[in-house]
């Protein structure tokens, strides 16, 4: 028989599991908070739980776990984890501490179908989905590595990392159950964020799933250009794009975080950053600029300071809220869309 891994079910689906063997559905949330305390891995540690039941999960069940196979420090503290998964792919998550907060960058796919011409997990392709357990675990191991150093508590979660979010629907959304339950992790959906490309069926059916932020990579304010620089403009233009953000549900007082990736000569003219703040009028938005990160397969420079500058104070003049964010990491090409992992084929 195989086991199953318990890192792939959510409270309810392990009241599901202990309903089947005849037992009340209160063992569930008892069993769910142990996984997720910290330093937990056996059930023996259950100390709550019957010798019987421990016994019949530990025939049944396991308690996966990832550590860290890289772990590179940037020289402004950013950590790039590489974890190396049970197929021998590996991923990246990234951690930003900013002050006394710690936000978590993390990985939903090896590679990315989506292929954005800029964006280095693109060059890579698609290898495969992350289970949801994959998921989950890159924030336990980070979480775990915290603790081990005495540097705080993991407080922010962003699916920012390699791959599309939206296109590993299920395990998506299977991971942001059990990391925002209450007996576990406890991430709320203001503490939670998910960024897409746009595939805009996916951010429907997100938003009535669940509730949690939203980003949005848009890197142009005209389909011309976004279809030039992002493959899936079209098959979702723009008008869509935006119609589906004006849907999302967001909480009190959030707005969606619009991503903008300024590349010389193609998105950053005046002419942009005016179409921009006039397509993003009528939506609660902020808006996050991140010049470029150049890197030797990416065939687009980083604006110089002074347009970067030009194209923000257009945005403010207009009242939006511009985030520029600076390309923290980059020494160990942890910064956005350098997360491409050489050696993500197997060697075996
Ligand atoms: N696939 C999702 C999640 C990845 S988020 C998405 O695209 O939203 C990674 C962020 O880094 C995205 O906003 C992406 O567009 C951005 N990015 C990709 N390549 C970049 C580059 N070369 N420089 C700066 N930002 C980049
Ligand atoms: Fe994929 Fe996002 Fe990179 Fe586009 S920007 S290729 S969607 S990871």
């Amino acid at each position: 028989m195989q086991k199953i891994d318990l890192k792939n079910l959510s409270c309810d689906d392990l009241a599901a599991f202990v309903a089947e063997r005849g037992l009340p559905n209160f063992k569930a949330r008892q069993i769910f908070s142990w996984i997720y305390r910290p330093g937990i891995r056996d059930f023996c540690q259950m100390t709550d739980l019957s010798k019987k039941l421990r016994e019949t999960l530990s025939q049944e069940a396991f308690i996966s776990h990832m550590e860290p196979a890289v772990k590179e420090v940037s020289s402004d503290g950013t950590i790039k984890y590489g974890f190396e998964l049970a197929d021998g792919r590996m991923i990246e998550s990234v951690l930003i501490p900013e002050g006394d907060r710690n936000t978590l960058c993390v990985s939903s796919q090896v590679g990315c179908a989506m292929g954005c011409t800029f964006c280095l997990t693109g060059t890579m392709g698609f290898i495969r989905n992350l289970s949801c357990a994959e998921i989950v675990n890159q924030v336990c191991a980070v979480i775990d590595d915290l603790r081990s150093r005495e540097a705080g508590e993991l407080n922010n979660l962003v699916f920012m990392g390699m791959g599309e979010p939206l296109a590993n629907f299920d395990n998506l959304l299977q991971s942001l159950v059990i990391l925002m339950d209450e007996l576990g992790l406890n991430f709320s959906d203001r503490r939670t964020t998910v960024s897409t490309c746009g595939l805009v069926p996916k951010i429907i059916e997100l938003g009535e799933k669940i509730k949690v932020n939203l980003a949005i990579s848009l890197h142009a304010a005209d389909n011309e250009t976004r279809s030039r620089i992002m493959p899936i403009n079209a098959r979702y233009p723009i008008e869509e794009l935006l119609e589906a953000c004006r849907k999302f549900p967001l909480q009190k007082r959030k707005r969606i975080m619009f991503e903008y990736v300024l590349l010389k000569d193609i998105n950053d003219s005046d002419e942009d950053a005016e179409n921009l703040a006039r397509i993003l009028r009528d939506i609660p938005a902020k808006i996050n600029l991140l010049p470029c990160n150049e890197a030797p397969d990416i065939p687009f420079k980083k604006p110089d300071q002074q347009r970067i500058d030009a194209f923000q104070d257009i945005l403010r003049k207009r009242d939006y809220t511009v985030l520029l964010r600076s390309s923290r990491g980059a020494d160990i090409s942890a910064a956005c869309g350098q997360l491409a992992i050489k050696s993500a084929t197997p060697t075996s």
